[in-house]
């Protein structure tokens, strides 16, 4: 079967060098195991952190092995009575065709509730990252200005539509123009192409009530922008700052804290791994607001094993509307 390792450390943007394919024998599963075929495979922006040697909240990937991350796959043996072949199950599983895991690191899902890509993306991490970052740090209220980068993505999308939801005026910021007609069909309220406008002045536009919640995905200068703008107990989730990601040096920029202190604005960083215990909540919450239609997804799906790097690379250039998958083989 084949196999994806870790090769190299990448210094900024990881390139073909970063990875290795290799070739080993299917696994054979242990009393208590399953056997996966791997289906679809996501692609995350935060295993660039992984890549990388330094103390984390997730362990580094270790070099000359194979990259783990989400995988919706089929159980093709199974030797634990909790699973049976046929089954579908999503969990953190390598990049490979198969893998032979115990019953417990994997979790079934069922594909006749949504398809079963949603598990890695709507009904999964990206969809409670947004559920819980939004409504537990954002906490947007009824008529305020929401804004969030990197508006067109897994996460971002998902945002922007929870603060409709929640009666916010929505201003989205993403990186081509076919993003920004699809946060106009989403119903964003203001959308900003920061690519080929003036963020701050786009945002002083779009803002003219200034910023009560800004969820940051991207970090950076669009960040900076935004901070200007911050009104009186405005609310910042730090999701992620992909703009630094592939920086090889410190990402040096403007201080922040007299903003805060000025608008009395509270920022807080956060991992969805710090609301496990309400995960439940969150995707039957999410589950149901796909279900009546007001919570729509996108997915965009390359196929192929050989081009997961490729795929996990666009991630940093934007090819991708929606969460990026990787269709290994078909169901
Ligand atoms: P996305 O689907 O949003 O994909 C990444 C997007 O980021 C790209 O499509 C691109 O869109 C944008 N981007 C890439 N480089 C830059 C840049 N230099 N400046 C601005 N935008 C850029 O990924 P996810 O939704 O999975 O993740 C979004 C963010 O949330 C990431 O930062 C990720 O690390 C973080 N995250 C955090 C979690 C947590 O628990 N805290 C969990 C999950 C994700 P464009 O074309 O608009 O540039």
């Amino acid at each position: 079967q084949k196999q994806i390792q870790l090769a190299q450390r990448p210094n900024g943007m990881p390139t073909a060098e970063t990875f290795r394919f290799t070739n080993t024998s299917v696994p054979e599963p242990k009393e208590g195991e399953v056997l996966v075929r791997t289906l679809y495979l996501s692609v995350d922006p935060y295993m660039r952190g992984r890549m990388q040697d330094t103390k984390s909240y997730v362990e580094p990937f270790p070099l000359d092995e194979v990259i783990h991350g989400g995988v919706v796959g089929e159980i093709v043996q199974s030797n634990s009575p909790d699973f049976k072949r046929g089954d579908t199950i999503v969990g953190m599983l390598g990049w490979q065709e198969y893998s032979a895991v115990p019953a417990k690191a994997v979790r079934k899902i069922d594909p006749d509730v949504a398809p079963i890509t949603t598990a890695l993306g709507v009904l999964g991490m990206p969809g409670l990252t947004a559920y819980f970052g939004l409504l537990h740090i954002g906490q947007p209220q009824e008529g305020e200005t929401v804004v969030v980068s990197g508006a067109a993505g897994a996460v971002g999308s998902l945002v922007g539509q929870i603060a409709k939801i929640k009666g916010a005026r929505v201003v989205g910021i993403a990186g081509t123009e076919d993003k920004i007609q699809y946060l106009k069909e989403l119903g964003f309220d203001e959308t900003i192409n920061y690519k080929t406008e003036d963020v701050q002045k786009a945002l002083e536009k779009a803002c003219p009530n200034g910023v009560d919640v800004y969820f940051d995905n991207v970090g950076g200068e669009i960040s900076d922008a935004v901070y200007s703008l911050l009104n009186k107990f405005a609310r910042v989730p730090i999701c992620g700052a992909i703009s630094s990601y592939n920086k090889a040096g410190e990402d040096l920029g403007p201080r922040v804290q007299m903003k805060l202190i000025k608008s009395s604005a509270l920022m807080k960083g956060f991992v969805v791994g710090d609301y496990a215990d309400r995960f439940e909540e969150g995707s039957r919450q999410l589950g149901a607001w796909v279900k009546n239609g007001s919570l729509k997804y996108e997915e965009t799906i390359v196929e192929g094993f050989e081009n997961i790097p490729d795929a996990f690379l666009g991630l940093f250039s934007g090819s991708n509307l929606g969460k990026q998958l990787v269709k290994v083989t078909d169901p």
